[in-house]
C-alpha cells in the first residue's frame, strides 16, 4: 500500500478543480527558465532571442561597470546583512543609500525595503486602518491594491486618470484620513498618470498623495526623477513616492521617499520593513552605483526616446492600435486572449521575446503585446522587430 499522501483528500480535490479550471481558460502560467544573463538578447530553451519584454529600461541589469562594483563591493562587505535592519543589519551602506535616493528626488527622507511589493504593502497598511479611506486609480498595481485591501481601510478604485470621478468620490468622503494611490506611469498601459491635478485634488481634500514611480523612476523626468519632474511640480509637492531598484536600477530592492516624519512612522510601523532580513549591505553599495548611472546617464534616456518614436511610428504606419504612451511601455492592442498569444507565439518563432498581456490583468477585450523597449536596444533590432510585425499585420489585421 502506498503511503498516504501528506496533501489530504480536501486539499487535493481543490487544487485538481482550480488547475483544470484554469488550464480550460489558458489562464495557466508557468515560468520558463532564462539560459543568459538578463538583456537585450536572452537565451530561451535553445533560442536566442531579442528580448522586448523586460523592465530593464536602461540596460543596467548586466552593465559591464556596475557588475566590476558589484564584485568589489561583495569582497568587501560579503553576501549577506546577517538580520533585520532594527536589530543589526543596517549598514553604512545602506544609510549612504538612502542619503543619496533622498538627495536626488529632493526629499528629506528615504526608507529601504526589500522589494517594490513589500514597499507598497508596508507603506498603505503602516498609514491606513479601520476608519481611512483609500482611493486608487483602477489600474493600479496589484501591490498597491493588495496593500490597500490588507490595510482594513475603505477602498475604492477611480476609473483610469479620471480626476472627476475622483474629485466626486472625495466631496463625498467623510473618513478620518484620506489617502490616494495612483501608478505614476501606469505598468500595462504605459501612460502618465494626472500628476498636477491628482496633488491640486489631494490638498483640497486633506489627503495624502502616493505615486507608485516604479516605471517612473530613472527613466522620465529631469535626470529620471520621474512624474513629478515631469508635472512641472516641486519635488516636495507630492507626499509619498515609491520606487523600485528593480527595473530602471537594474538591481534588486525598493524604497519610499517623502518627509521625514512620515518616513520616521513608516520605519515604525511598516511590518515588511521590520521583520524581514536587511537587503545585502554590498547590495546597497551596487544600487548606491546604479543611482549615479541612473541620475547621470542622461544619454540612457535619450536613446529611449529615440528607440520609443521608431517604434511607434513603425507600428503605426503598419496599422497597429497603439495607446497613447510616450513611456517605454508600448501595448499593442490586439482584441482576444487568443489573439495576443497567437501573435506573441509567431514573434517567439521569428526571434522575438514579447509578452502576451490578456485578462484578468487588463480588462476584457483588450488583451495585448506588451512591448518594452530599453536603452541597451540596438536600433537594428527595433528595425528587425518592425519587419516581423509587418509581415504578421497582413495576416492578422485582415481577419
Ligand atoms: C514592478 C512594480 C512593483 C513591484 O516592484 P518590485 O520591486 O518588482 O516588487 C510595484 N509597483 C509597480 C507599479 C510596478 O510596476
Amino acid at each position: 500500500m502506498p503511503a498516504a499522501s501528506a496533501v489530504p483528500l480536501s486539499w487535493a480535490s481543490w487544487l485538481a478543480d482550480e488547475k483544470a479550471q484554469r488550464v480550460t481558460q489558458s489562464l495557466w502560467r508557468e515560468k520558463q527558465p532564462l539560459d543568459s544573463a538578463q538583456s537585450t538578447r536572452v537565451l530561451l530553451q535553445d533560442q536566442w532571442l531579442h528580448n522586448f519584454c523586460s523592465n530593464d529600461y536602461l540596460g543596467l541589469a548586466n552593465d559591464d561597470e556596475l557588475k566590476t562594483y558589484a564584485q568589489q563591493a561583495l569582497a568587501q562587505h560579503g553576501v549577506g546583512a546577517g538580520s533585520a535592519t532594527l536589530v543589526c543589519g543596517h549598514h553604512r551602506e545602506h544609510q549612504a543609500l538612502q542619503e543619496e535616493l533622498a538627495d536626488w528626488l529632493g526629499v528629506e527622507s528615504v526608507l529601504l525595503f526589500g522589494s517594490g511589493y513589500m514597499a507598497n504593502m508596508g507603506v498603505l497598511t503602516a498609514l491606513l486602518g479601520k476608519g481611512d479611506a483609500v482611493f486608487q486609480d483602477r489600474l493600479n498595481h496589484a501591490s498597491l491594491l493588495d496593500g490597500g485591501l490588507a490595510s482594513g481601510a475603505r477602498q475604492q478604485r477611480y476609473i483610469h486618470n479620471d480626476c472627476a470621478d475622483l474629485a466626486r468620490r472625495l466631496v463625498a468622503n467623510t473618513a478620518r484620513r484620506t489617502l490616494i494611490a495612483s501608478d505614476g506611469v501606469f505598468s500595462m498601459d504605459g501612460d502618465i498618470a494626472p500628476v498636477a491635478q491628482l496633488q491640486r485634488l489631494a490638498a483640497q481634500h486633506d489627503a495624502l498623495l502616493l505615486l507608485d514611480e516604479a516605471h517612473a523612476f530613472g527613466v522620465i523626468g529631469d535626470a529620471g526623477r520621474g512624474s513629478v519632474s515631469v508635472a512641472g511640480l516641486d519635488s516636495d509637492a507630492v507626499a509619498l513616492r515609491i520606487g523600485t531598484l528593480g527595473k530602471a536600477f537594474g538591481g534588486y530592492g525598493a524604497f519610499v521617499a517623502g518627509p521625514k516624519d512620515l518616513i520616521d512612522m513608516i520605519q515604525q510601523l511598516a511590518r515588511p520593513a521590520i521583520y524581514t532580513t536587511a537587503l545585502p549591505p554590498a547590495w546597497a553599495a551596487t544600487m548606491r552605483k546604479s543611482l549615479q548611472l541612473v541620475q547621470g546617464d542622461d544619454w540612457r534616456r535619450q536613446r529611449l526616446t529615440e528607440l520609443i518614436k521608431m517604434l511607434r511610428q513603425g507600428l503605426q504606419q503598419q496599422g497597429w492600435s497603439l495607446l497613447p504612451s510616450s513611456t517605454p511601455i508600448q501595448p499593442v492592442l490586439v482584441g482576444s486572449a487568443q489573439r495576443a498569444l497567437d501573435l506573441a507565439h509567431a514573434l517567439r518563432q521569428r526571434g522575438f521575446l514579447v509578452s502576451a498581456i490578456r485578462p484578468p490583468t487588463v480588462p476584457l477585450g483588450t488583451a495585448r503585446l506588451r512591448i518594452t523597449l530599453s536603452a541597451g536596444h540596438d536600433p537594428q533590432a527595433v528595425s528587425e522587430l518592425l519587419a516581423a510585425m509587418a509581415g504578421m499585420a497582413k495576416h492578422f489585421n485582415h481577419e
